[in-house]
């Protein structure tokens, strides 16, 4: 029998609208082959871990999404870099906040949670920190063309990308990783690195990551709060992550989750907004969806 396993990614949520057929092709290809990487992952009985941290790698280095090669730029006209990973087993997480020049933010998270006694580092600390791991830097876009650095990508719109997977020895493990907001504030930081509002990970529950208005994920606490109505107020994931939604909401938030139970269920539900989703399962199914209300469709 094939392992049992999981694996989700998005690439952001808001108003999609007025896509071409190709671009809507081309990103149905990205989050695909996202999936790829991390299922082939997953089907060796690889990490939940090592999966997402392989699915938004693809998603970075894609430039379609606002993450990576495709960050959207700040007030001041440079990109400031934000990402988490979050394993569920051992509950460790990495982040960085505010990096600029960094190829792979998602590499230098899960390089801050496995070779530093700490869980977030931000801008040059961070860089620093990820050089002297290897890491690779890129140059800052260059305002006139901006070629092969980060922010440079001509098809680059909205969508954060993010990761969960449930793996075939029952682990979870989260992963998020952004541009942030266009137009931010220099120095703003955002719910993706912080663990608990964009990213969380508990094999007892679910595995999270989040996209949206980050400041009103930052207020719900959304991640952690999937977790915790599902530990404390005993919900099944769908309920809990809706509920969760439903807060940001309220509160006129915008955007979406994705999340995997530790019972292998599995959901992408957004508020207000469309989401770029994809899911893989150990039966080999590949779908993907991005409107609002749009069933799975192979892909
Ligand atoms: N949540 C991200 C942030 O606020 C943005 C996004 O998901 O589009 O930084």
């Amino acid at each position: 029998m094939s392992p049992s396993y999981v694996l989700l990614v998005h690439g952001g949520a808001g108003k999609i609208e007025a896509l071409t057929p190709e671009q809507e092709q081309l990103r149905r290809r990205a989050l695909r082959q996202a999936l790829e990487a991390g299922r082939d992952i997953l089907a060796q009985g690889g990490s939940s871990v090592d999966a997402v941290i392989a699915a938004v790698r693809v998603l970075e280095d894609c430039g379609l999404f606002n993450a990576g090669r495709g960050a959207v730029r700040n007030q001041a006209g440079f990109c400031e870099l934000d990402a988490a990973v979050m394993e569920g087993r051992s509950r460790r997480a990495g982040a960085v906040a505010a990096v600029r020049r960094l190829r792979n933010p998602v590499d230098a998270a899960w390089a801050v949670a496995q070779y530093s006694p700490h869980v977030l580092l931000v801008s040059e600390g961070a860089e620093e920190f990820a050089l002297r791991q290897g890491l690779e830097l890129l140059p800052e876009p260059d305002p006139e063309s901006g070629d092969g650095s980060i922010g440079a990508h001509p098809e680059a719109s909205l969508g954060t990308v993010g990761a969960v997977a449930l793996d075939a020895s029952g682990n979870l493990a989260a992963a998020t990783s952004t541009g942030g907001i266009s137009g931010k504030l220099k120095g703003r930081v955002g719910d993706s690195p912080l663990i608990g509002a964009g990213t969380y990970a508990d094999n007892r529950t679910c595995a999270v990551s989040t996209t949206g208005l980050g400041e009103v994920f930052i207020r719900t606490v959304t991640a952690f709060g999937v977790h915790a109505r599902m530990l404390f107020g005993k919900m099944p994931l769908h309920e809990a992550a809706a509920d969760a939604l439903a807060e940001v909401g309220q509160l006129g938030g915008c955007g979406g989750l994705i999340a995997i139970g530790a019972d292998s269920s599995a959901v992408a539900l957004c508020v207000n907004a469309d989401m770029y989703r994809g899911k893989v399962d150990q039966h080999g199914r590949f779908q993907t969806a991005i409107y609002r209300g749009e069933p799975w469709q192979e892909s």
